[in-house]
């Protein structure tokens, strides 16, 4: 049943593995199809020597064919899945232009997923371990991922001989196409997983631990490894990356680990000095303003801000004095100012002595 493979490479059954492999890539290079379009016989010897080589490059199949003087196990028409493909792309990687053949006989990693997570600002600053649901394709249990029914192999497609490609003539122009049988896999599953239909994979969802440090950032992500879409015919998962995203606060502005707020507040608050209710994350707290505090000052409360990513302490809390003139006064108030300003004319800040000096000095 089995043909002489060491007379089909013409090599002595002695000869080493590199004998074995020029041998064959003489005789391939020969009747590739590539090479001999239309010509049956140089297709005939073609699959002969990758027969051939497909046994006598692999020790073990190599010994068992010495022995019994059969391919053994793995052999035949439609030899192995990872056979003829992969065998292909290493002998002619360099002697053939185009597409890389046999690709979808390998493994391939699944694909990474993202997952955008909202979070409270108050939730960034203590952290949470929450539970994330996550739809996601993965390998099929049935058939390991390979899509093939158990006990089933997948087949080279006879079309293209395993290359995934076919040449078409243009005119005088000679075309490489996908092949249309196999859609360029180079391989045909005659017997797809009833599980995944062939596919592989299975839809899933997921419901996924996530533990989110203290003092994270609007825009980081974590990566949570392996928990990605599944791989393709064995290969590894892909990663999860979980977006966060921070929700607008009400009443604070982030920068880095300090909080930003604004506080309306009133000239004689600034003038005369006071004690405001202020917000801190989680709860209020007292700002004491010091008398003479100017429009727009800043003041720090040390340590009440956002807690340091993956370091010790926290940032500020930072309150900016807004101030606010009253659009209308009633008439008590309007006395009050009217007799503070007829007050003391002269005794105003820095800012209008230095100005009055400067127009003084424009008048002459
Ligand atoms: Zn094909
Ligand atoms: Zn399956």
């Amino acid at each position: 049943m089995a043909r002489d493979y060491y007379g089909v490479l013409g090599v002595s059954r002695e000869a080493t593995d590199a004998e074995i492999k020029k041998a064959y890539r003489q005789l391939a290079m020969q009747s590739h199809p590539d090479r001999n379009p239309g010509d049956k016989d140089a297709e005939e010897r073609f699959k002969e020597a990758n027969e051939a080589y497909a046994v006598l490059s692999d020790p073990d199949r190599r010994a068992h064919f010495d022995r019994f003087g059969t391919a053994g196990p793995g052999a035949g028409p439609g030899f192995g899945d990872a056979g003829f493909g992969s065998l292909f792309e290493d002998i002619f990687e360099n002697f053939f232009s185009g597409a890389p053949r046999g690709r979808r006989s390998r493994a391939v990693q699944g694909e990474d997923l993202q997952y955008e997570l909202k979070l409270a600002l108050e939730e960034a600053a203590a952290g949470i371990d929450t539970k994330i649901q996550i739809p996601r394709l993965e390998a099929c249990e049935a058939c390991g991922g390979g899509g093939v029914e158990a006990g089933s192999r997948l087949e080279t497609c006879g079309l293209c001989h395993g290359r995934g490609e076919v040449r078409r003539s243009h005119g005088f122009l000679t075309v490489a196409q996908p092949c249309p049988k196999c859609q360029g896999s180079g391989q045909l599953n005659t017997h797809p997983c009833a599980q995944c239909r062939g596919e592989g994979r299975r839809r899933a969802e997921r419901l996924l631990a996530v533990k989110i440090p203290p003092g994270v950032e609007d825009g980081m992500q974590l990566r949570l490894s392996g928990e990605g879409s599944g791989g393709l015919r064995g290969g590894p998962p892909g990663d999860l990356y979980v977006l966060l995203r921070i929700r607008e606060h009400d009443l604070f502005v982030r920068d880095g680990a300090d909080l930003h707020c604004d506080v309306p507040v009133s000239f004689p608050q600034l003038a005369l000095g006071a004690e405001l209710v202020v917000p801190v994350l989680n709860g209020t707290t007292t700002l004491r303003i010091p008398a003479g505090s100017q429009p727009h000052a800043i003041l720090r409360l040390r340590g009440k801000g956002m807690p340091r990513l993956r370091q010790r302490g926290h940032g500020d809390a930072c309150y900016r004095l807004v101030l606010e003139v009253p659009h209308t006064l009633n008439e008590p108030q309007r006395e009050a100012l009217a007799a503070f300003e007829s007050a003391g004319r002269s005794a105003r800040g820095p800012l209008t002595a230095a100005f009055l000096e400067r127009m003084k000095k424009l008048l002459g």
